[in-house]
């Protein structure tokens, strides 16, 4: 997600980086997977704008997502769904009730001055997907914990005209596309993931493939990487064998290939053992990775949650999906993709009638006011 630009001091000549075998003998990763899934709903997450991609420009705007004065939105019931059908996928626990909060930042490809997302009452939170990674010993299985699945709205899309690199820095001018704006978003943030060693790349890569291979035989998403409707960021950092903390991470944005995921982890694992290994601290900031080179630059300071002033958006209504407290067999039926679960039917397998309209958690309730009941903290929906 573009955020607003801020120059980073860090150099993008730094120290050589260290051969990846020298840097796993002395240094240990811990990676962090913040992926955002562009959901494949008709309308858009809070307007009833097209989401059809490759449109002509600014075609399938709206007063809504161009935030034009008076507009007010309204949340896509489909979208709500989605979220909780992957929650459920993810072994989630679906909150009761909560609110979309405003997260403001001013950019231009952001018309409202602000982004629609949720910030501490996310839909679904504490899962978990396992993943496999093929090694010289046989398979071998990590289990990535999912801290939180949260909705939110894309940007538009800004395009710099006339430089080299198609980036800001050498254009001539720049020309913004507002299609995309609006277009609702999952993001699906994992918890620090500890103890891969020199696996660590695969196992990056492999979360990727499995996130993406979920959420499309859900039907949520058609996850396309190569057009941006997958993309994830991947956050890093080494610490010294042994240490009591982790080192500082720098985080690589909108990663759009399996491939260059695991190239992305590798290339900031060996360029941050470069950065210890002369002396020097690693400075937390964005990274954009290059596929030419294998490489990432240095992209801007990282910003802390509190400078976006979070606030709950008083134009939207919570949503309280109905039934997130009761048993919901959805996770577990035979015929639903699932983590981890022999049983479920191949890729592309739709849950069955029964998982759909039994006792799936679904938002089908709108709530002005939380009742005491619903703002009790949320309970595994499990059919334990
Ligand atoms: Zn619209």
């Amino acid at each position: 997600m573009a955020h607003a630009v801020t120059p980073s001091t860090a150099p993008n000549s730094g120290p050589t980086p260290v051969a990846y075998e020298q840097a796993l003998a002395r240094y240990e990763p811990v990676l962090g997977l913040e992926t955002h899934i562009e959901l494949g709903t008709a309308s858009k997450m809070f307007c009833s704008c097209p989401t059809a991609f490759g449109a002509r420009p600014n075609t399938q705007v709206c007063p809504v997502c161009l935030a034009l004065p008076g507009s007010l939105p309204v949340v896509n019931r489909k979208a709500v769904e989605s979220a909780i059908r992957l929650g459920l996928a993810l072994d989630c626990s679906i909150a009761p009730w909560g609110r979309f909060a405003r997260k403001n930042y001013f950019y231009p490809d952001m018309p409202k001055n602000y982004q629609i997302s949720q910030y501490d009452e996310p839909i679904c939170v504490d899962g978990h997907l396992d993943v496999t990674v093929d090694t010289p010993e046989g398979p071998r299985v990590f289990r990535v914990d999912i801290e939180r699945v949260h909705m939110e709205e894309d940007t538009g899309k800004t395009s710099h005209v006339g430089g080299a690199t198609g980036r800001i820095h050498g254009a001539d001018y720049s020309i913004v596309d507002y299609n995309r704006a609006g277009i609702p978003l999952l993001e699906i943030v994992t918890k620090p993931i500890t103890g891969t060693g020199e696996l660590a790349p695969l196992v990056a890569r492999a979360y990727a493939a499995e996130l993406r291979d979920l959420a499309r035989s859900l039907g949520i998403s058609d996850v396309r990487m190569e057009e941006g409707s997958m993309r994830v960021d991947v956050n890093v950092s080494v610490n010294e064998h042994g240490a009591d903390e982790w080192g500082t991470r720098s985080e690589t944005k909108n990663v759009n290939s399996l491939r260059s995921v695991e190239r992305a982890v590798r290339s900031e694992i060996e360029r941050q053992a470069g950065v210890l290994d002369a002396g020097h601290r690693v400075v937390q900031e964005t990274r954009h990775f290059q596929e030419n080179t294998g490489r990432s630059i240095s992209g801007r300071s990282k910003e802390e949650a509190q400078d976006y002033r979070y606030f709950p958006d008083p134009d939207l209504v919570p949503v309280a999906p109905r039934g997130s407290g009761s048993r919901s067999c959805a996770p577990r039926c035979p015929n639903c993709p699932r983590p981890s679960a022999p049983a479920c039917g191949p890729s592309g397998t739709s849950p069955t009638p029964n998982c759909a309209t039994s006792s799936t958690p679904t938002p089908s309730t709108w709530s002005r006011r939380p009742s005491p009941r619903a703002r009790r903290p949320p309970r595994r929906a499990s059919c334990g």
